[in-house]
């Protein structure tokens, strides 16, 4: 029996694994292999690691993970979790069964793409959802931003820090003429209008296309597209969940264990706010030490 199994061996579950491996616990990471931010060319904001390809970064903590002999990393996927702690198992799709004292849930969000054509194939490359990740390489070009909520008008003022020169598209959405006159006041157009399709070479956007016709010229593009957990193993746990303005989030305490005992989250699976590989890192670091210090004798 492993001490903890962690579920998901990305950013958030290999620095949870790096943190037990050096207290000598016997820790199994189990990983398919498909990170969030896979389709962006280099990651952002990590320190040490700034403007590095993120797969190179996991690469090297994979390297890394290999120097202590408790921690094994498995390329496999869990297909559900069941017991109490103390007495946890796990399956993976494979069929092995194993079992763990602690379970770490780390296995991130998956963005779902809206149905625009071109709008995928531009995701990460010069469609992105964060200026922290991505706005200092595209500075002082022409952004644009797609609303999605009340929270995107704070986006766009927000924006103004990078780029004086910064188009919103309204895709549907009925902005308030409170708004409309802020935004005005700080020379930021409204385009109103769906849009229909992302027209771009390899990736590269050229125009934001909508349904009237109308097509717009930006650089990059900024979006927020709805996201989900990228397993339902919370759910048949019943895990508590917080509502964030994309998606939902598992509840944590202050030692990141889950509404259940035993069980402890980390990453973007349980960020409501700001998710990024720092905070990735840290809240997998942290779950890491209070797993192990939940098992003390
Ligand atoms: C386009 C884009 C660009 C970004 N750029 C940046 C940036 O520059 N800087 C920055 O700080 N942040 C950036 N981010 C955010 C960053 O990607 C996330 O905050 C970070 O990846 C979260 O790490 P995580 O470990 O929580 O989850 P993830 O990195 O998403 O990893 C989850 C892991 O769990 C695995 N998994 C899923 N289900 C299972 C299962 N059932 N069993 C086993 N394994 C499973 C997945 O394969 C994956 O390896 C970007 C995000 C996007 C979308």
């Amino acid at each position: 029996m492993d001490d903890v199994i962690i579920i998901g061996g990305s950013f958030a579950g290999l620095a949870a694994a790096l943190q037990l491996g050096r207290a000598r616990r016997k820790v199994t990471v189990l990983d398919t292999g498909l990170p969030r931010n896979r389709f962006a060319g280099h990651s952002h904001g990590l320190l040490g690691h700034d403007h590095k390809p993120p797969l190179e970064i996991l690469a090297e903590a994979r390297r890394q993970l290999a120097r202590y002999p408790a921690a094994r990393l498995v390329n496999a996927r869990a297909d559900s979790v069941s017991g109490v702690i103390d007495d946890f198992s796990v399956l993976t799709a494979e069929g092995e069964r194993l079992g763990a004292r602690r379970v770490i849930l780390s296995y991130g969000v998956a963005d779902q793409m809206p149905g625009v054509p071109g709008f995928a194939e531009c995701w990460g490359t010069s469609i992105v959802p964060c200026p922290y990740c991505d706005g200092f390489e595209v500075a002082d070009r022409h952004w644009g931003l797609v609303w999605s909520s009340p929270q995107s008008h704070q986006s766009a003022r927000l924006f103004q820090h990078w780029t004086d020169k910064l188009t919103v598209f309204a895709d549907g959405h009925d902005l308030p003429a409170e708004v409309r006159a802020d935004l005005a006041s700080r020379h930021i157009p409204v385009v109103d209008g769906r849009i229909v399709e992302i027209a771009h070479r390899d990736g590269q956007i050229a125009t934001v296309n909508l349904e009237a016709g109308r097509q717009v010229a930006v650089d990059v593009l900024f979006a927020h597209p709805r996201n989900k957990p990228s397993a339902s193993l919370h759910e048949s746990l019943g895990l508590e969940t917080l509502e964030t303005p994309v998606g939902i989030a598992l509840k944590v305490d202050e030692r990141r264990q889950t509404s259940v005992p035993g069980l402890y989250a980390a990453g973007d699976l349980a960020t409501p706010f700001l998710p990024s590989v720092t905070q990735a890192t840290w809240q997998g670091a942290m779950a890491g030490i209070f797993a192990q210090q939940s098992m003390l004798a």
